[in-house]
């Protein structure tokens, strides 16, 4: 650690001493999954004849799947996609990423859970995935990190991020208040529904998205990796 790092490590450390929960996102914090779902979008949408970057997929992360359909069909057919249209397409891209996919967890993402866990800070899981095969892995990669009453998933939000539902949802597991817990994120839309919320807010990034677009969403403090975040809170947790 530089000395440039100690207001940041400061600040975590103080906020830590008034945590009550830890609000946590899955793709592209627990697991390595953007690069397979950025992929998989752009090959459907690619083979629809949309002219698309794989690399704007990552800035769409946390909308719902008609949220990004209807997105870009407005800005290359200028039209929305009607529901029956927007499930086969769902569908297809869910197709694509199963078959690139693998889960693998995010290196470093162990330590950080450990670091909670061994801070006796409650974990709850925030996503707005739905996919069973990397929520079913959950136990066997984080093993007794999130008990399923502390999950907040696809099928418990309505309006999901960047609404701060999600994160609200994931405060009334815990019985706390904003002022009380920690969102950590990768996700720029994320950072604005944990930011909305009301709640300090820990951006990690994961992917190619460059840190302005997570101060622009007014995150409280930014990593430049899951390791460099595992290795400061690991840090910060012996102090409390
Ligand atoms: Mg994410």
């Amino acid at each position: 650690m530089t000395d440039t790092d100690f207001p940041q490590f400061n600040l975590l450390t103080g906020k830590l001493r008034s945590t009550k929960g830890a609000l946590i996102d899955m793709d592209g914090v627990l697991y390595d999954s953007m690069k397979y779902h950025t992929l998989a979008w752009h090959k459907m949408m690619t083979e629809l004849g949309l002219p698309v970057t794989r690399d704007e997929f990552y800035l769409y992360e946390g909308m719902t799947g008609a949220a990004t359909i209807n997105l870009l069909f407005k800005r290359h057919l200028n039209r929305e996609c009607d529901c029956e249209e927007v499930k086969r397409l769902y569908a297809v891209k869910t197709r694509y990423f199963h078959e690139l996919g693998q889960r693998e967890p995010m290196p470093g993402a162990d330590r950080m859970i450990n670091a909670l866990m061994s801070a006796g800070i409650p974990r709850v899981l925030v996503t707005g995935s739905g996919q069973a095969s990397i929520l079913d892995g959950l136990n066997t990669d984080y093993p007794g990190a999130f008990p399923d009453n502390l999950r907040v998933t696809a099928a418990d939000v309505v309006k999901g991020k960047p609404d701060p539902e999600p994160y609200l949802k994931g405060l009334e597991k815990l019985q706390i208040t904003p002022s009380e817990a920690i969102v950590i994120e990768n996700a720029p839309l994320g950072v604005r529904a944990g930011k909305d919320a009301g709640i300090f807010t820990i951006a990690v990034t994961t992917g190619p998205i460059p840190r302005i677009e997570f101060e622009k969403e007014g995150a409280d403090i930014i990593f430049p990796s899951m390791d460099d975040f595992a290795d400061t809170l690991t840090k910060c947790v012996t102090l409390l």
